[in-house]
């Protein structure tokens, strides 16, 4: 029972092994399964030693519901960008006879959906959005640094164990002065990738770009990567040719400071940069690369996590 899949980079063995080792739950959801706790407590622990990594940094912990307003959503540009992936949230506005109504569709196996209309609300595509507003106006002398922890909504249903429609991510966010803020991006790559080395992962880092939506985004996607916006730290999980992506960082530039009016202390032109861990994601890697037994993954390993 502790072996790991035939073969290894399988996504479909992998899927199956996790079920059958207890770290996930099915829920006919593709890309939305449950955790158990065994499943919950490495990414916990994940979590845990990489607040502990940041913990000289002073980082202000946020916290937002997964829900973020229509507005925002529109502001952050998504619409155009990333309109494959979103996830709007829908309720009933109608009275007693429309209620009746929609029951009595449901009821009879008939579609319902068009009797609901847009709430003011979607679900939160990126842990990082609702902070951009938060940093609006002049920033501290030395800029600001925000972490948050979320749920996050991509509308990318899978069978991949790696591609989920609801995960979580830990990210950092800093805003301040152009230079600093680059400096920032590039000591946490280096950071990043020797946090998942030093937990045996083989991963490595490369330039990346954002799934951009259509003819345009693929131009968008090019001059992303030629800008070297975007880095992702990865480890080979489902295939190793096409490593997966556990960690981002995203130097968005002027970007967001443009659209929320974010300045530095003496006015000037402020950047932010965020990065994310994709917790689901380091979880699957760990496991993936030090078996379904927790018992024998290396001690290393085990004392930085469970310390
Ligand atoms: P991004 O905002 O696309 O750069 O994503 C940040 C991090 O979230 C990535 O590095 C992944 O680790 C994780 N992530 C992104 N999409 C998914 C997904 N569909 N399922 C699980 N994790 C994801
Ligand atoms: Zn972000």
């Amino acid at each position: 029972m502790t072996e790991l899949p035939t073969d290894p980079l399988d996504p479909i063995a992998l899927r199956e092994g996790l079920v059958a080792h207890g770290f996930i739950i099915p829920t006919g959801v593709k890309g939305g399964d449950g955790r158990t706790a065994k499943f919950e407590d490495i990414l916990d622990r994940f979590d845990a030693l990489v607040m502990r990594n940041a913990r000289d940094d002073g980082a202000e912990p946020l916290h937002f519901p997964p829900i973020v307003a229509r507005t925002l959503i529109e502001r952050m540009g998504y619409l155009g960008n990333f309109p494959q992936l979103i996830g709007s949230i829908h309720s009933f506005f109608g009275d007693d006879a429309a209620a009746r109504e929609l029951a009595a569709l449901a009821d009879a196996g008939e579609r319902w959906e068009h009797m609901l209309d847009p709430a003011e609300t979607m679900l939160l595509p990126a842990a990082c959005y609702p902070v951009y507003p938060v940093f609006s106006g002049l920033l501290p002398e030395g800029g600001r640094l925000v972490t948050v922890r979320n749920w996050c909504f991509r509308h990318e249903p899978s069978d991949e164990p790696t591609r989920l429609q609801s995960f979580r991510m830990r990210e950092f966010i800093r805003a301040g002065a152009p230079e600093a803020v680059h400096e920032w991006r590039d000591t946490w790559l280096q950071r990043g990738l020797a946090l998942l080395q030093g937990l045996g992962l083989p991963a490595h880092s490369d330039v990346a770009s954002d799934p951009f939506f259509g003819r345009s985004g693929r131009m968008m996607a090019a001059s992303q990567r030629d800008q070297r916006l975007k880095f992702e730290i990865v480890v080979p999980v489902i295939s190793a040719d096409r490593p997966t992506a556990v960690c981002s960082f995203n130097w968005h530039q002027e970007h967001f400071t443009g659209t929320f009016g974010i300045r530095r202390s003496d006015g000037a032109t402020a950047h932010t940069a965020c990065l994310g861990f994709g917790l689901e994601r380091v979880t699957l890697a760990l496991i993936r690369t030090h078996g379904f037994d927790l018992a024998r993954w290396p001690d290393d390993v085990r004392a930085q996590l469970w310390p």
